[in-house]
């Protein structure tokens, strides 16, 4: 009896090629821009004590209501694999003592993410994310840094996206717009969607993302929590937009945008994509000035983002790759001489000259065959003789071991 065949899990995808080396690529991408502005790469753990989630992000949240995946581990702890970034690199910010350092303290990871979600195009139950976070100052550059940066990440990788861009103040400010929204919303309840009328105590703001008509009608109605800025904060906003526009970043402002976590304050954004459909955010962040000192640590203004590397790939399309470096392909021309032909293979490929070796047990003429299939620049046939063929000029000839790595270098 045959074995039944196993699938990946729901909501989870193998990584075939050529798709790997497009996922290298971005997380290089991204190494190379954060890097360059003096993001330094960390990483935490996939898994993280259930309580950093449930404070860091926000017991109100979609995250932390519906979508951890929360397990026990054998000594009866709650661990929760992480739905999100910017928790763990905060903890480890607290501590490592890191507000000891000098500020701000850049740093970025990337890596698997897990969000118990309904499987679909772009949505997915595990799913990579790049992660930046700049910790300790309050400067709008960093915001308009941070966005910048992400803007040049998708604009590398061929995504259009449109930028939203809001400022939802400090705590206060938005506890009491909070109230008052609430009581706005009170007013018309009828209208409201039952899930909006049930999250009207814990997280009127939300009422924004929703889709129901009804409640999108009341909320074109709604006050804005723009317009109830303090001063200090309304001027923080203007720095942002003002280093924005002079980078000739173009964004939208809307008030409306409500982004998935409780923790932000200030600047929120979102990046999206049209090219999406239904799952339009390619990647969103925003400040968070309370979020350490909710995790323990001292006040420690900071601000982030992520973005999803499935829905940058998906977004981007196909970009054109780079010309692959010339390809040599070690064809072994008798048995006897396949250890020579092992060997050869080494020392070209440590001599940095990429190399395939015949490995499959081909005659002569399928390896001549297989090679052209790879599109090897140059055949090195390992026989009583050496010999090296020009796959483009059809020129065959025999050459020296020692001058094969420069022959193949051309
Ligand atoms: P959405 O509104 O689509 O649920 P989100 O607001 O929950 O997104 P964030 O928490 O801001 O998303 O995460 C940052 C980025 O991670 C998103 O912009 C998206 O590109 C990606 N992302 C989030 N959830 C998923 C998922 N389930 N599958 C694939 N990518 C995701
Ligand atoms: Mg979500």
């Amino acid at each position: 009896m045959a074995a039944a065949k196993l699938q990946v899990p729901r909501g989870t995808f193998d990584v075939l090629p050529p798709d790997g080396e497009r996922r290298r690529a971005l997380d290089a991408a991204a190494a190379e821009i954060l890097g360059r502005a003096g993001y330094a790469a960390v990483e935490t753990p996939v898994f993280e004590d259930t309580a950093l989630f449930a404070r860091g992000v926000g017991e109100s949240t979609d995250i932390v209501q519906k979508e951890m995946f929360t397990f026990e581990d054998k000594g009866g702890r709650s661990l929760t694999l992480r739905p999100e970034a910017t928790a763990g690199v905060c903890r480890a910010y607290v501590e490592h003592g890191m507000h000891k350092l000098a500020q701000p303290v850049k740093l970025w990871c990337s890596g698997p993410f897990f969000r118990h979600e309904a499987p679909q195009a772009g949505r997915y139950r595990q799913f990579a994310q790049i992660d930046a976070e700049a910790l300790g100052s309050d400067d709008p550059a960093l915001d308009a840094e941070l966005i910048l940066l992400l803007a040049e990440l998708l604009e590398g990788h061929g995504v259009a996206a449109r930028l939203r861009l809001s400022s939802l103040g400090d705590a206060e400010t938005r506890r009491g717009y909070g109230d008052e929204l609430r009581a706005f919303l009170r007013e018309q309840e009828s209208r409201l969607s039952v899930e909006v009328r049930g999250r009207l105590e814990q997280n009127p703001l939300r009422a924004f993302d929703s889709d129901h008509p009804g409640t999108r009608a009341v909320m074109a109605g709604a006050p804005r929590l723009i317009d109830r800025l303090e001063p200090e904060d309304a001027a923080h906003f203007a720095d942002v937009r003002a280093l924005l526009d002079e980078a000739g970043c173009e964004y939208e402002v809307d008030s409306g945008l409500v982004r998935g976590l409780d923790y932000y304050t200030r600047t929120v954004f979102e990046f999206e994509s049209p090219a999406l459909g239904a799952q339009s955010g390619v990647g969103g962040g925003g400040r968070y000035d309370g979020l350490v000192e909710t995790l323990g640590g001292p006040p420690t203004p900071g601000v982030g983002w992520a973005a999803g590397v499935e829905r940058i790939l998906l977004a981007g399309g196909a970009t054109a790759a780079g010309a692959a470096p010339s390809l040599a392909y070690v064809a072994v021309a008798k048995p006897e001489r396949a250890r020579q032909a092992f060997a050869i293979a080494r020392t070209l490929r440590r001599a940095g000259v990429r190399t395939e070796l015949e490995q499959a047990g081909r005659s002569m003429k399928g390896q001549m065959k297989h090679a052209d299939r790879l599109g090897a620049d140059w055949v090195v046939i390992v026989g009583d003789e050496l010999e090296l063929k020009d796959m483009a000029g059809g020129d065959q000839r025999v050459v020296g071991e020692r001058d094969l790595v420069e022959a193949v270098s051309r």
